[in-house]
């Protein structure tokens, strides 16, 4: 098995940068993700930073003003030009080295210090843009406790489709509506009341979120070469959280036969740092099939996927409406559950897309599907929390749910944490629900 964990990971690594130290941080020296950036209300040329603290360090400022070795010449400078793009065609040898560098620059003995210092913009005064284009984006299936309880609303007796432990099951989606935090605007469309003989057009009435974690594709494969199990962990550049709105009364009505379109296309939400996946190196598991499950097949099968194959994510949902908001309520965390419960890895993911011939690109976004949990606590999705409607779910205040009203706020949160390991995040991504 390949060493997962290096110098970058020590947990008693601390940085020059106070903030990255206090225990709370989501971005740790042990974090060092990637976004991209400006002065918030100027318009400057995007950049792309790494995220320390509370501070965010400009790549472009950097390699001007740091002493850098010359060998990060050629992987500073397509981060200087604010190209994310070209940095992950380089591969993970060079994520690698980077990673290395700015752990040793952002280190408490850093020599680059002094000059790094004038190099960093508080993210309180920063705007945030979307880390890099992205080309495609495919959304996979892999909560099977959301697919069984999604399955058992309409299926009682037979919840999982016959394919679902042989095949992860993806759709396309659309890049185009991909987005930061912000508002989001409820869709209109075709919805079909029960008991009606003809649908009717406006807006949706069962708005709702899906919990999702996203992978971003680092290196691309030539179409018509597809990726083996070890070379898709080499492939897999790093995550974010990423919320998969859905108008379920649109999806209800239009999905049969060829699957989600308006229902889904109309925005989806990733959180703006991109958490490397050398940095969550320490929160890796083995993966494992449940007694009685197949084994996968063989092309989605391999020994470093067996030990290390899965991560250990707590994912959160957390809901405040305009009522709360006013009666200065704080949100209500609606979920919890982990990404280790996903029934796929990401390498078996991105192995499966690629296994026809498919050509992945840099920036080319998965989606995990919705990641519930196995118990009434992890459902990630209002859709499982109200069993579409029928049971409402009470908000401190006296106003309940079934889906996302005008006002609503929908945050996910991300963090992993275990013993001998400094905990990291991946911060937010949050939505308000506007008609
Ligand atoms: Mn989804």
């Amino acid at each position: 098995m390949r060493t997962l964990t290096n110098a970058t990971h020590d947990p008693a690594l601390r940085s020059w940068v106070g903030s990255a130290n206090d225990g709370t941080s989501d971005f740790p020296i042990q974090n060092l993700p990637y976004g991209r950036f400006r002065r918030a209300g100027s318009d400057e040329p995007w950049r792309i930073g790494v995220a320390i603290g509370d501070q965010v360090l400009d790549l472009r400022l950097a390699s001007e003003q740091a002493p850098w070795a010359d060998d990060l010449q050629p992987l500073l400078a397509p981060l200087a030009a604010g190209d994310l793009n070209a940095f992950m065609a380089l591969g993970s040898a060079a994520w690698s080295r980077m990673r290395a560098a700015l752990s040793t620059a952002f280190a408490e003995d850093s020599v680059q210090a002094p000059f790094l210092e004038l190099c960093l913009l508080p993210q309180a005064a920063c705007e945030m843009a979307l880390p890099c284009r992205i080309g495609d984006y495919t959304d996979f299936y892999s909560g099977i406790h959301h697919a069984t309880t999604i399955g058992k609303l309409f299926r009682p007796d037979n919840p999982l489709l016959p394919n679902y432990k042989w095949v992860p099951i993806g759709y396309h989606g659309r890049s185009s509506s991909i987005g930061l935090s912000g508002v989001v605007k409820r869709p209109r469309g075709q919805t079909l009341a029960p008991g009606a003989q003809a649908p009717a057009f406006g807006p949706s009435a069962k708005l709702d979120y899906e919990l999702e974690v996203g992978a971003f594709v680092g290196r691309a494969n030539a179409l018509g070469e597809p990726v083996a199990m070890d070379a898709a962990e080499e492939a897999l550049f790093g995550l974010v959280l990423l919320n998969d709105w859905s108008a379920r009364d649109l999806q209800a009505w239009e999905y049969q036969p060829l699957g989600p379109f308006l229902a889904k296309n109309f925005a989806s939400s990733i959180s703006p740092w991109i958490v490397t996946m050398e940095a969550l190196a320490p929160f890796r598991r083995p993966f494992t099939r449940p007694e009685g499950d197949p084994q996968p097949l063989p092309y989605l099968d391999g020994a470093f996927n067996r030990q290390a194959g899965a991560i250990d994510i707590v994912l959160e949902a957390w809901l405040q409406s305009a009522a709360m908001r006013a009666a200065g309520q704080p949100a209500l965390r609606l979920s919890r559950s982990n990404m280790s419960d996903a029934y796929w890895t990401w390498a078996q993911m991105l192995t499966h897309h690629a296994s026809n011939g498919c050509n992945l690109q840099p920036g080319d976004l998965l989606g995990s599907g919705t990641l519930s949990g196995a118990d009434d606590d992890g459902r990630g999705s209002l859709m499982e929390l109200s069993a579409n409607g029928r049971t409402p779910i009470a908000l401190p205040g006296g106003e309940s749910r079934s889906f996302l009203q005008d006002g609503d706020t929908l945050t996910l949160r991300a963090y992993c944490r275990q013993p001998g390991a400094v905990r990291i995040g991946f911060g937010e991504v949050s939505g308000t629900i506007v008609g």
